[in-house]
């Protein structure tokens, strides 16, 4: 540095001496002088120029090689320039990172500045709150989403990390899950998370144990009330009417069982995993077993209860589920249709694909109450269904197995027709066996005698 500064006044000096030498040999000594120093001015004022036009043009380059000290101040604002440049990239590649990963992110970001201001915000956040992306930057946030919690909730920083729950000003279905983070000088950051399905469950599990325990209270109160009666008149009924207490109290008993066995079937198929390969389950048999079961369910109504099966057709699967499947909708099929009715059961393949149906020509299910079939405790008829053993939880059976076997239910039916349930079996579990009858339906009706 030193030696730049000194070269410097060696020049300014060299300038002025040249000058007065000059001025001497003409008589004009001073005069010389001044020029000398003018000159210098001038190279100054030169290279001021050159480092100014150098500047405007933004260089990418190094400097030419300017002298002097001039030549310094340039390489020094180059490194300079070159830096910041680099900073910037940086800054800029940071940033469009930021922007990228925020805006993949299923959860909505909105950044608030002073006054609860949107200074940023995500696709998700826009999509979630509907707002618009562009037009509604830069304006307050509590204008924008009117609900009265979330304006109750902004305005108390207390409370903040809390959250708030509200429902989505663009979609009152839509639950959402909001929290302010504030950071910086007066700055927020609002996360919007949909927890519409976690709001649904938690609906749902709390319906389900009141759905539960009024099922179970029904024949509880009942017990308890014949209890009472054995306990304070036991001794004055005569054999005959303890014989039917003790009936209606197994009756009630064996209810509460059933409704057990069934929450504690379904508990299983929901906690269940489907590992894809499964065992191989035999159906013909499977559904041979059930359609006795049925038979005896029928007894003296005597249904005519007809099966088609395709003897070589298997599955891959867990067999307590499927075996749940057939004897549920068997069973239905005969709780829900009249004394000498027809029910038809068919397990055929199709394509590659294979299907169960179990049809009646029995009381039918209204349109409306078709998509709720399969809700727990859901019943066209609840009297009817508890008067003929029904929990309300056979067909939300059925739908969890054939889900954990990724098939699907098809329902097709007309009051006062019949109706015809069919599970749809994906070809991934669709297991023929090497026998020769394989392709051949092997057609077994079996009747029950009138
Ligand atoms: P439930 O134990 O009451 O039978 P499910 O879940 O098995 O419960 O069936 C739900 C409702 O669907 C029944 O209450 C009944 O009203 C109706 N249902 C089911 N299967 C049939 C059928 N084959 N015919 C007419 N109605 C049926």
């Amino acid at each position: 540095m030193m030696n730049t500064w000194s070269r410097e006044i060696w020049r300014l000096l060299g300038y002025a001496a040249g000058g007065w030498l000059l001025g001497l040999v003409y008589g004009l000594p001073l005069w010389g002088l001044c020029a000398g120093l003018l000159g210098h001015s001038l190279w100054n004022l030169l290279n001021l120029r050159r480092l100014d036009r150098w500047l405007l043009a933004k260089p990418k380059e190094p400097p030419a090689e300017a002298k002097g000290v001039w030549g310094r101040v340039q390489r020094h604002l180059f490194t300079q320039r070159r830096r910041q440049r680099e900073r910037s990239r940086k800054m800029r590649t940071l940033l469009r990172g930021i922007r990228e990963t925020s805006a993949a992110v299923p959860d909505g970001v909105v950044i608030l500045g002073q006054f609860g201001r949107i200074v940023w915000q995500n696709k998700a956040a826009a999509g979630l709150l509907g707002l618009k992306r562009r037009k509604d930057v830069g304006r307050s946030i509590a204008h924008l989403v009117r609900d009265p919690d979330f304006t109750h909730y902004l305005k108390k920083p207390e409370r903040y990390e809390e959250g708030v729950e509200i429902n989505s000003p663009r979609d009152d279905a839509v639950r959402l899950s909001i929290r302010l983070v504030p950071y910086g000088e007066g700055q927020r950051l609002l996360l919007i998370r949909d927890v519409t399905r976690l709001h649904r469950l938690e609906a749902l599990r709390k319906d389900f144990v009141a759905n539960v325990s009024h099922e179970l209270r029904t024949p509880l109160t009942v017990v308890l009330g014949y209890l009472e009666t054995l306990v304070d008149f036991g001794s004055e009924l005569s054999a005959e009417q303890l014989d039917d207490l003790h009936r209606r109290l197994q009756n009630q008993s064996a209810r509460m069982q059933r409704i057990v066995d069934d929450l504690l079937m379904l508990s299983r198929i929901e906690g269940q995993q489907s590992k894809g390969s499964n065992d191989v389950v035999d159906m013909p048999a499977v559904i041979s077993a059930a359609v006795e079961d049925a038979r005896s369910l029928s007894g003296e109504r005597q249904h005519r209860i007809e099966a088609e099966v395709d003897a070589g057709l298997f599955l891959l699967g867990e067999e307590q589920q499927l075996r749940s499947v057939v004897s549920n909708l068997l069973g239905n099929a005969v709780r829900y249709t009249p004394a000498g009715g027809t029910i038809t059961v068919r397990w055929y393949a199709s394509g590659k694909s294979a299907h169960l149906s179990v049809q009646d020509n029995g009381d039918g299910i209204p349109a409306k109450s078709l998509p709720r079939l399969t809700e727990r405790f859901y019943r066209v008829d609840t009297a009817r269904s508890r008067h003929t053993g029904g929990t309300g939880l056979g067909l939300a059976i059925v739908k969890h197995a054939l889900n954990f076997h990724h098939a699907r239910l098809h329902v097709d039916s007309r009051v006062g027709e019949g109706s015809l349930f069919r599970c749809d079996f994906p070809k991934s579990i669709v297991h023929h066996t090497d026998d020769a009858q394989t392709d051949a339906a092997q057609k077994v009706t079996e009747e029950l005698p009138d």
